[in-house]
């Protein structure tokens, strides 16, 4: 019973939170439930009327009554098919407009998530809340909710005509009622349940679909494909097999409802026949009756069958309402401090720091100064936190321990929008999207110009390969820049970040994608940017990070040496010379010349 109660109130709480989507519709809302009432009131009344034709005017004779009779039962027959007209286009119209709401609400609320989110929420899934979960709530807003009301509407309306004729009729019409009233209970609990499930899956699907298409030339080159079927295969039958769950309590609810109205009818034939062979009740109402009872239960079936839409749309809502209930862990305070000027000075204090609870520290009370117009370079072994040190800076993921300063003035206490425009930012890996050149440049800012984008493009080699492209700078790039080499797609970053003129300049392993030519202009062109900003570069191949003001020595989360290049190369057990020897010594007895 408690559980009853339970997800009665789960429901009430949805249902108010869809509300505020539903806002700005909520006079178009009030316009479709008068509508529905009329309809179900044109709908309903018709046996009543058919009664007053038997019983007042076919068995006196009265054929103009009878006519007049006909003709109300005309209008109200016309009537209701107008008004249906009307309202499905209404509620379907407003319905989309909900939709469009809460749509735009996930994805801005997905946008402005803390990156740790996107760690643990596999992508696909997120992309079943931003289109299929709220695709199963269209069903429920386009005429669900609607017609279910018109569905109380018209029993209500049935009753209150049964009553008006006949009390006795009326009570054995609903005799089967408890009946119908508790497998309707047994039904909603257990297709909630399996409706749950189903979202569950399809999401796993997802998932795993948006991965494997990802990934497929590594499925393709292991020879995986048979292995990764099977485990579709897996995948694929325990999707079907919630959507049969929910099909199996629909195959037994279904007939239940069906020999119960089948019942009522007998009940009212048989009672009601008597009756009417006793003189206590008219033909007329008899024949009503009949009617009434038929058209008693199609709606209970109606809203049953609805119960599905609901049920799933409700099952949709909550996932989507978590997405919106995600607290985001990087938040600002209440006054976020926008300095006016930032001169670039980069402090790390006693940082400590884990992604997850249960991991060893990742960084281990790190401490280090960047001076504004430094060149820090920080080198180590793969793993040894030198990108986490950038996700903190930029506030991807806040610290436990110690203090980031940007100025002296604590990241934490600075505007994010703010704290992440001083940056610019080059990877290994870059996010490219789908559209031209120039717009993967400027993202979209209306005040940079083709010119500068072109000007700076010179600066650091990219111009040479975008104008080969056919439509250069309007050259439309696919899905993640895949028409483009590593290499590419790093230049085009590069520009990128020059073009919006950041204070700070980071590179994570920014050139370890163009080749050795390529590189050296680049790195020529970057000594240039970097006159006047603060730069931070990680870098494997200790040969670009030589002029650095200073360089940390990173391993297994702590700084191990600090210094510049003549002062670190000095040490005879340091692990900064012994790198360097090492790639010395490749470098030396490699196929490639160097310079
Ligand atoms: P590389 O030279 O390979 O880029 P790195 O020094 O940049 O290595 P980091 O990316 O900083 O290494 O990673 C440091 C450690 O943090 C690694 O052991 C890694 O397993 C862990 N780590 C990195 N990102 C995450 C994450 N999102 N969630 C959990 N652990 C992470
Ligand atoms: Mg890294």
């Amino acid at each position: 019973m408690s559980k009853k109660q339970n997800s009665e109130s789960v429901d009430s709480v949805l249902i108010k939170r869809l509300y505020v989507f539903f806002e700005p519709y909520k006079w178009w809302a009030i316009t479709a439930i008068i509508l529905t009432l009329s309809a179900a009131f044109l709908g309903t009344v018709r046996p009543k009327l058919t009664q007053i034709a038997v019983d007042d005017y076919i068995s006196v004779g009265d054929i103009d009554g009878l006519l007049w009779i006909i003709f109300l039962l005309g209008v109200a027959l016309l009537g209701e098919f107008i008004i249906l007209i009307f309202n499905t286009y209404i509620t379907r119209w407003f319905g989309q407009g909900v939709l469009f709401r809460i749509r735009n609400a996930v994805f801005e609320k997905i946008q402005g998530l803390h990156v740790q989110f996107f760690d643990k929420n596999p992508i696909g899934r997120l992309i079943t809340r931003t289109t299929s979960d709220i695709e199963a709530l269209s069903e429920l807003l386009s005429d669900g909710i609607v017609n279910m009301l018109g569905d109380l509407f018209r029993i209500f309306f049935i009753l209150t005509f049964m009553l008006m004729m006949s009390w006795e009729l009326t009570l054995i019409s609903v005799l089967v009622l408890p009946v119908l009233f508790y497998s309707t209970f047994w039904f909603k609990g257990k297709v909630r349940i399996a409706f749950l499930n189903v979202r569950d899956q399809i999401a796993r699907l997802n998932s795993f679909v948006q991965e494997h298409i990802n990934g497929m030339a590594i499925v393709q080159l292991f020879n995986r494909e048979s292995k990764e079927k099977e485990r579709f295969e897996a995948i694929n039958n325990e999707h079907k097999d919630a959507h049969i769950q929910t099909i199996f309590y629909f195959s037994i609810f279904w007939p239940i409802v069906e020999v119960l109205a089948s019942v009522a009818m007998a009940l009212v034939v048989w009672y009601g026949g008597a009756r009417a062979l006793m003189d206590e009740v008219t033909f007329g109402v008899l024949l009503a009756f009949i009617q009434y009872v038929r058209q008693f239960f199609n709606p209970i079936r109606g809203l049953s069958e609805k119960y599905n839409t609901l049920q799933s749309a409700l099952a949709s809502s909550e996932r989507i309402f978590d997405v919106l209930d995600t607290k985001n862990e990087v938040l600002e305070t209440k006054k976020p401090i926008r300095p006016d000027k930032v001169e670039g000075r980069i402090e790390f204090e006693n940082v400590s720091f884990r992604y997850n609870s249960d991991q060893e520290l990742i960084l281990n009370n790190v401490s280090f100064e960047a001076k504004p117009g430094e060149l820090l370079a920080v080198v180590g072994a793969t793993g040894a936190g030198k990108s986490t040190l950038i996700n903190l800076l930029l506030r991807y993921y806040d610290i436990e321990e110690g203090e980031i300063n940007l100025d002296g003035v604590d990241i934490k206490k600075m505007s994010l929008n703010y704290l992440r425009s001083n940056f610019g930012l080059v990877l290994q890996d870059n996010a490219l999207f789908s559209g031209s050149i120039l717009n993967n440049i400027t993202l979209g800012k209306e005040t940079i110009s083709r010119e500068q984008v072109i000007k700076v493009s010179k600066e650091v080699e990219a111009h040479n390969f975008i104008k080969k492209l056919p439509g250069t700078y309007d050259f439309e790039l696919q899905e993640r820049g895949a028409s483009l080499s590593m290499g590419q797609r790093q230049l085009i970053c590069f520009v990128r970040a020059m073009v919006y003129d950041p204070k700070i300049l980071i590179l994570d392993e920014a050139t370890s994608s163009v080749d050795s030519e390529t590189e050296e202009l680049v790195a020529r062109a970057c000594k240039r940017m970097m006159i006047g900003r603060t730069s931070i570069v990680i870098a494997h191949r200790l040969s670009t990070i030589q002029g650095a003001d200073n360089i940390l020595v990173m391993h297994k989360g702590s700084i191990r040496e600090k210094g510049s290049h003549k002062q670190l190369i000095k040490r005879k057990d340091g692990i900064y010379r012994k790198l360097y020897e090492l790639q010395y010594r490749e470098q030396a007895i490699g196929k490639i010349p160097v310079n």
